[in-house]
């Protein structure tokens, strides 16, 4: 960056109320949440990449809250209470996402999703056993009775061999998550939040009122609040916070004339997800074959993984159709000892909301609104 002009100094690099870092899905909807009710405040997003590089745009798209092998898995690993405390924050997130923007915007899938289990798999054997108290639970959350069915009959006709049972939930969805954030970015920029890529944040320093930001760029930057929304690669900025990356791998095959599937679906405690996609399949996940080597920042995909995700594909999904590759990628998301997001301040005058746990398209318009309300001195409501 050549000596930085007058011009430039008073208005793209001038003092701001708010510096937001990360441009995925949870920096954006934290920046439509604080324009909203500041429209008079200067918000900046930095973002490192010249687009979102991380999972925002790298993801499946589905609009998750949770199918019920996973649900019955989280009791056991962060209490009833978090479950429910989850579900309602994804079931809230899904009814804002639909607030906010029409399905053609962000091409929403209202398709419904499914969990598929093979014949008398332990997951199986827990879902169908709390399938009623789930269902009950689920109803006093989203007013929707029996959420879940058993749809077994289902099977055949997506085409699909080697599953013995299917549970349907008629309220997940599927979104374009590159028209999403695009849609968000669109929408924050036209209420006046700066949204500057290609800039990363190296570190910064608190001092009285003012938090100064370092960049790789030759340009620093300075603000009364400083929110990070850097969720997998927040350990740069924060080394000891609870954070792990976990690298996720998806492919999308070539159109698939017929392709009887419709919907999103969950296999394997979630491990596995594909969807149908205008007619080609996109399939991710596997990571359980290899946690070590998927435990990275690293997106590239891996022989290992892309080859245990055909093999899948063949198995189940298109066992008699040949089918094409024609894209892969993979994207990092952020967990940790456990799976609730931490939506934190950290000092007076900096925020985090960080650790979405590959399930932030829903979650970010919740944990953005309850940023907001830290920033604006009120305690989260439970
Ligand atoms: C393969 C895959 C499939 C997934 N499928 C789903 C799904 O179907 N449904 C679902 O709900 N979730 C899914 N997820 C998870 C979901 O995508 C994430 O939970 C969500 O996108 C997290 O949003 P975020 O804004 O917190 O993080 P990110 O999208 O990762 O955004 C963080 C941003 O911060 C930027 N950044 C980081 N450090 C700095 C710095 N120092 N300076 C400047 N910028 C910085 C990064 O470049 C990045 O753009 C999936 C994730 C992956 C990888």
């Amino acid at each position: 960056m050549p000596q930085i002009s007058i011009w430039e100094k008073e208005s793209f690099f001038a003092p701001q109320d708010v510096i937001i870092i990360g441009s995925g899905f949870v920096g954006l909807w934290s920046a439509l949440q604080l324009i909203l009710q500041h429209p008079q405040k200067k918000i900046t997003v930095l973002e490192r990449g010249f687009i979102p590089t991380g999972a925002s745009t790298r993801n499946a798209g589905f609009s998750c809250f949770g199918s019920p092998s996973e649900l019955v898995e989280d009791v056991a690993s962060m209490g009833e209470t978090n479950m429910w405390k989850l579900v309602e924050m994804r079931y809230k997130g899904i009814l804002e996402i639909r607030k906010y923007f029409n399905n053609i915007e962000i091409d929403y899938d209202a398709s419904g999703g499914y969990e598929c289990f093979t014949k008398d798999s332990a997951d199986w054997q827990k879902s169908i056993a709390n399938l009623d108290w789930l269902n009950n639970g689920l109803e006093d959350i989203t007013g929707e009775k029996n959420l879940f069915t058993v749809d077994n009959e289902k099977l055949a006709s997506f085409g699909f061999e080697g599953f013995e049972h299917l549970m349907a939930n008629k309220l997940e969805g599927g979104v374009h998550s590159g028209k999403f954030v695009q849609a968000l970015l669109r929408k924050v920029q036209s209420l006046g939040v700066q949204v500057l890529t290609n800039i990363e944040v190296l570190d910064y320093v608190e001092s009285g009122l003012h938090i100064f930001i370092h960049t790789n760029q030759s340009v620093d930057f300075t603000c009364s609040q400083l929110l990070l929304c850097t969720n997998a690669f927040t350990k740069k900025l924060l080394p000891q916070i609870d954070i792990k990356p976990c690298r996720g791998q998806v492919f999308v095959t070539d159109a698939i004339p017929g392709l009887a599937m419709k919907g999103t679906f969950h296999f394997d405690n979630g491990y596995y997800y594909f969807r149908n996609l205008n007619d080609r399949l996109l399939i991710g996940g596997a990571r359980n074959k290899a946690f070590d080597a998927e435990t990275t920042t690293d997106m590239q995909t891996t022989e290992i993984i892309q080859a245990e995700l055909e093999a899948f594909v063949c198995r189940h999904l298109l066992p008699h159709t040949t089918f094409s590759i024609t894209d892969r990628w993979g994207g990092i998301m952020a967990m940790g000892s456990e799976k609730l997001p931490i939506v934190q301040q950290l000092s007076d005058h900096v925020f985090c909301c960080v650790r979405m746990s590959g399930m932030g398209v829903a979650l970010a318009p919740v944990v953005a609104a309850q940023v907001a309300d830290l920033m604006n001195g009120v305690a989260i409501k439970s």
